[in-house]
């Protein structure tokens, strides 16, 4: 522990301890022996200095800038008060008990940093890039897309890429808290910041370094801070007024009562100047402006760890209140990974119609394209596509050889005005038509299936275990597939065919008819709108989608629908920590005052008071830090 502090919390550290031992000694001594006051007054300075110089320097420094209400001020008021009343080891005791819950205070921050310094770790120091057939090592920044890196094992992948040569096994717990290392073969994709564990790899660049993963993962918990909840805005209000007012009451408690008390008795002056420092002493709200925002960053490093960015304590703070989730259904409840079940072609062939639909998804990330590329297996000539548009919630309207074609659902079909019916399968049904002399003509279908899930039904559950009042499922896809994949969640409420625009809408009504938040859970694939407009923008499998990062509030680097239940069990938390802190320390604070004001509570009372509860409230706020145990 002790090797583990900086060089400023150590000396801090000896000076507190040759302080303590100082006072023990003295306090010991005086026990024993008498001496006339001014004797004991300049025994207790003693230790009193070492405890409270660079306190006592501030607060000159402070004072010539007129910071009066500064604690540090506040505190060298207060002790010397004590001092002036001839409560000398009170005032001893005072400054070095203040100084411990700032060796103490200091210390949790530089823990708290380092738990979000640790997920900075996944920064890559350099990239081996290979040029001319020679391997250089370059910084990351240096390296361009398309070029290929060579990644050895015990490395951190420096840039996202494709795997073109070699395999290995990588863990990216660093990035989703998931210590099972994953293998990546031949034209996986592989993400940058995650560690690459057994074997040598080539790797082709997909992005920039700047537009990597790594980076906008760190950017987003380097700005995490900017993002204030409504309790901290509060706090450090409050603080603004608490603080001058304590004073000012100290400085009435100490002139008004003796005025009418006795004004030519110097011991009812010294009473009712005793009680003042007290309140001078409470008047520091360091617990509330120190224990509150490290409990956010503590909780968002904690959840950080499990793979669930959140953007800041503001978000943590409105999933806590979440009554409403809404669910995408392609990508986040279901795998979005579709298995081709049928191939039904009219006027051409099997062949010929995936041909057709992989050259016109050939361009395209939704889940649907890459399922039916999988399936197409062949190799595409790109030459042959001309201009390739995706109509969101609809398909692609794609020109291939010179001809277009339309390939997605009946919406899509009644936009170009094809002659088309549906399929007696379950399923999702891929169209595809052909335009001819202004009008179109129907090619026939591919019908796909997706699979919901390991997860989805735990997180369902969980999240209504957790008094989460209405669980909904928005999707664009076809109603019996829709309703079938509901009803296997448990969920009740479930709309389907809907365009982008149109989620978005329903969201929108969402919102106007329940009273608590609504979050919105989706893959960021052309859910971004509605990602957006929700109280809280869920975005999950974020590795690699950049697009998630962005227009998100909270990234789950995964794809687990589950780890929504840890993010409301994480901010709860938190929330529930913070408003002890807030309540226990604002709690403590006011009976010392009242004790105070009635001569009841003394210095030892009002130490307490303010070190004390600043200790308790440290402690508790890194609480924060923890990973749920599941
Ligand atoms: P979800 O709400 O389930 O995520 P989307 O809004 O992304 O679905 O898409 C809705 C529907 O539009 C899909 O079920 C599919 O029928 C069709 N669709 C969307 N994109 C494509 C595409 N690239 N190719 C074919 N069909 C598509
Ligand atoms: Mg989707």
């Amino acid at each position: 522990m002790k090797n583990r502090l900086t060089r400023k919390q150590k000396k801090m550290l000896i000076r507190i301890i040759i302080a303590a031992a100082l006072l023990a000694v003295i306090a010991v001594t005086l026990f024993f022996v008498d001496v006339p006051w001014w004797a004991e007054l300049f025994l207790y300075v003693i230790p009193y200095a070492v405890a409270g110089y660079d306190v006592l320097r501030t607060a000159f420094i402070n004072l010539i800038h007129g910071q009066i209400f500064d604690e540090k001020f506040l505190m060298m008021v207060a002790t010397v008060g004590a001092f002036g009343t001839g409560e000398y080891p009170e005032a001893s005791f005072v400054m070095l008990f203040y100084q411990i819950g700032e060796l103490f205070q200091s210390i949790a921050v530089g823990r708290s940093r380092k738990s979000i310094a640790k997920l900075m770790d996944i920064r890559p120091d350099s990239a081996t890039v290979i040029r001319d057939g020679q391997e250089c090592e370059v910084s990351p920044d240096e390296v361009e897309v398309g070029d290929t890196i060579i990644v050895k094992p015990g490395e951190k992948i420096p840039l996202d890429g494709v795997i073109v040569e070699g395999q290995t096994a990588v863990d990216q717990a660093a990035l989703t808290g998931e210590s099972v290392p994953v293998d990546k073969a031949l034209s996986d994709s592989v993400i940058s910041g995650t560690l690459n564990l057994s074997g040598v790899i080539k790797v082709r660049t997909t992005s920039t370094f700047g537009q990597s993963t790594v980076s906008k993962i760190l950017e987003l918990v380097e700005n995490a801070s900017d993002k204030k909840a409504k309790v901290e805005n509060f706090i450090t209000k409050f603080a603004r007024y608490y603080t001058p007012s304590v004073v000012i009451a100290a400085v009435l408690l100490a002139v008004v009562p003796p005025l009418f008390l006795g004004i030519g008795d110097w011991q009812i002056w010294k009473a009712w100047l005793t009680r003042a420092c007290v309140f001078l002493v409470v008047s520091c709200p360091c617990a509330l402006v120190v224990s509150v925002p490290l409990s956010f960053f503590g909780g968002i490093g904690g959840a950080a760890k499990d793979g669930i960015l959140i953007k800041g304590a503001g978000f943590m703070e409105v999933v806590s209140k979440i009554d409403t989730v809404v669910f995408d259904k392609t990508g986040t409840l279901t795998k979005g990974v579709f298995e081709v079940d049928d191939v039904h072609p009219n006027l051409i062939s099997r062949a010929e119609l995936l041909d057709i639909a992989a050259c016109c998804e050939s361009f395209s990330s939704h889940p649907v394209a890459q399922s039916i590329l999988r399936a197409h297996e062949g190799h595409i000539d790109k030459s042959v596509i001309g201009e390739a548009e995706e109509i969101a919630g609809k398909g692609v309207k794609a020109t291939v050889d010179g001809k277009v074609y339309y390939c997605g659902n009946g919406k899509l079909m009644e936009m170009c005005g094809a002659d088309w019916h549906e399929c007696h399968l379950t399923g999702t049904i891929i169209h595809v038509a052909r335009e001819v002399d202004g009008s179109s003509e129907y090619l026939g279908h591919i019908v796909i299936n997706d699979q919901v899930k390991e997860d989805s039904a735990e997180a369902i559950n969980e999240l209504k275990g957790l008094g989460v009042k209405r669980l909904v499922m928005l999707t664009g896809d076809k109603k019996n597939v829709a309703e079938g994949v509901a009803e296997r969640l448990g969920i009740t409420d479930c709309y389907s065919e809907l365009l982008p625009a149109d989620k978005v809408a329903k969201v929108e009504e969402l919102i106007a008819s329940e009273t608590g938040k609504l979050a919105f859970v989706g893959d960021g694939i052309n859910d971004a709108p509605v990602l957006m407009r929700a109280d809280c923008g869920i975005a999950m499998g974020a590795m690699g989608s950049d697009a998630a990062i962005e227009s998100a509030d909270i990234v789950l680097m995964d794809d687990k629908p589950s780890k929504i239940a840890d993010a409301v069990k994480l901010s709860r938390k938190t929330m529930r920590i913070v408003w002890e802190n807030i309540i226990f320390a604002l709690g403590v604070k006011a009976i010392i005052l009242v004790l105070g004001a009635l001569g009841i509570a003394n210095m030892w009372f009002a130490v307490f008071g303010d070190v004390g509860v600043l200790i308790i409230a440290v402690l508790n706020a890194m609480r924060c830090m923890r990973r749920l145990n599941r």
